[in-house]
């Protein structure tokens, strides 16, 4: 899983601003939780995150030409590393989603 962004956000538990953990599959934000009482808010967003991935393949292409363009040294000497860490990037991404996606499910569950 990739790490965490952290932000300032309201919680209603902890009813002050606390620091955020923000876990985001992508461009899109799955899951955010309250360092202090540990609340968390999970989205099911699997039907956007397809849409989101779908689009990311389509400018793939696209990106890496940039990329090489602009850091050719840069972006060789990394290529290896990200060829073999991509795929489990991507794993990682799918579990989150459908893990937040189950658990935003059982909480609705349970209202
Ligand atoms: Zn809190």
């Amino acid at each position: 899983m990739s790490d965490p962004r952290h932000a300032v956000l309201g919680c209603a538990r902890c009813g002050a601003a606390t620091d955020h953990e923000l876990h985001y599959a992508g461009r899109l934000l799955v899951s955010s939780s309250c360092t202090v009482c540990g609340l968390r808010i999970d989205l099911d967003v699997r039907r956007r995150y397809l849409s989101d991935l779908a689009s990311r393949i389509r400018s793939k292409p696209r990106r890496v030409v940039r990329r090489l363009r602009h850091h050719p040294v840069t972006f060789t000497a990394g290529l290896p590393r990200s060829t073999v860490l991509k795929p489990l990037r991507m794993i990682d991404e799918v579990r989150l989603v459908l893990a937040a996606a189950e658990r935003a499910r059982r909480r609705t569950e349970q209202r």
